[in-house]
């Protein structure tokens, strides 16, 4: 299991609840989400309407449940939660729409790995607020129009283009969830590390920022990893040191890449002469899944600049020699 995985793990569940901010105010980061939902609330709760569906997406750990959850608090109604890949069968879809009350948000996380009939499902539900059900079997069936009250659909992806067409343009708002600065999730780490009752000063704040690949989610966790350590190795404060020598240890290097990212990058330096090499053949040199390379390990270092895509495939930029002390 990977300290630095982005995808939610056991641990964090104890944490999450408490750290999960309630209000767009709390809410760090993610200025330009921020501002229009702010908009689009406000002008809903005038009118008094339940708020267009909405899109998020973007990598996970970034805020798009917590997001959600804000909107139904800010909104004054309540979220539902569910996922693409547990709602195996276009009943189950039926029977969540049919039981929403009036203004409910209903959060569908992973909604592109919804099965395509249950998909179909929501476009009626989400276009006219209504769902069309089969009765009966054989020569006697006949379709049945049941009404469902205004509700707001709040969806979750890890990229727009994963989405079919019908269903993302079924979405009023659709907003990219972006990586956070340092600065950023320093902010939420000190805000975090006050919740869970820690210690810490601003340049311990920053390091563990630093190494947390511009995710909240991996912040927090680092964050209560390494306040374990400062309780039993150090007299409990996490300074710039503390966290440090604990993320050292942790094997997450200062720009937060570790054994897995330094696998990929290592393998396009040294065996494809710092590339083009396509995805497939990178995949099989590290046996590795060409999916999960792309999807979970590549934006974050695309982003911070150790990799580029070409059309000739992946290839390892200046800064990915430098930083591992390579000559090209
Ligand atoms: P996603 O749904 O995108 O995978 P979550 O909404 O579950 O991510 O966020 C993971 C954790 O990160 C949350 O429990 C929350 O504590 C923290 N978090 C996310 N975004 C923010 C933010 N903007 N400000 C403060 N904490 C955040």
């Amino acid at each position: 299991k990977r300290v630095i995985s982005t995808q939610i793990q056991e641990e964090d569940k104890k944490i999450e609840k408490t750290l999960r901010p309630q209000t767009l105010n709390d809410y760090i980061g993610q200025k330009k989400a921020k501002e229009h939902l702010k908009i689009y609330i406000e002008a809903a709760k005038q009118r008094n309407e339940a708020l267009d569906h909405v899109l998020f997406y973007g990598p996970p750990g970034l805020g798009k449940t917590t997001l959600a959850g804000i909107i139904a608090n800010e909104m004054g109604t309540h979220m539902k939660i569910t996922s693409g890949p547990a709602i195996g069968r276009t009943g189950d879809m039926a029977a969540i729409l049919s039981n929403l009350q009036p203004g409910d948000l209903l959060f569908i996380d992973e909604i592109h790995r919804l099965d395509r009939q249950v998909e179909e499902v929501l476009y009626s539900a989400m276009e006219d607020y209504a769902i069309d059900i089969m009765i009966g079997k054989g020569a006697t069936a006949h379709s049945l129009r049941l009404d469902l009250p205004k509700f707001t659909l709040v969806g979750a992806t890890t990229r727009a283009g994963l989405l079919s067409a019908p269903l993302r343009d079924r979405f009023g708002v659709i907003h990219h969830l972006e990586f956070y600065t340092p600065e950023e999730l320093q902010t939420i780490i000190i805000h975090s590390a006050d919740k869970l009752d820690v210690t810490i000063d601003e340049e311990g704040a920053l390091e563990l920022a630093k190494r947390s690949r511009g995710t909240p989610r991996l912040a927090n966790r680092l964050l209560k990893r390494v306040r374990d350590f400062a309780q039993v190795k150090y007299d409990g404060k996490i300074t710039k040191e503390v966290a440090s020598f604990a993320l050292d240890l942790l094997e997450v290097d200062s720009c937060g890449l570790d054994q897995n990212d330094r696998n990929i990058l290592l393998t396009i330096m040294e065996k494809f002469a710092g590339g083009p090499v396509g995805l497939d053949t990178l995949a099989a040199a590290i046996g590795e899944d060409a999916g999960t390379i792309e999807d979970v390990y590549e934006p974050y270092l695309v982003k911070n600049g150790f990799i580029n895509r070409t059309p000739k495939g992946r290839v390892a930029t200046d800064f990915a020699f430098e930083h591992f002390h390579l000559a090209r």
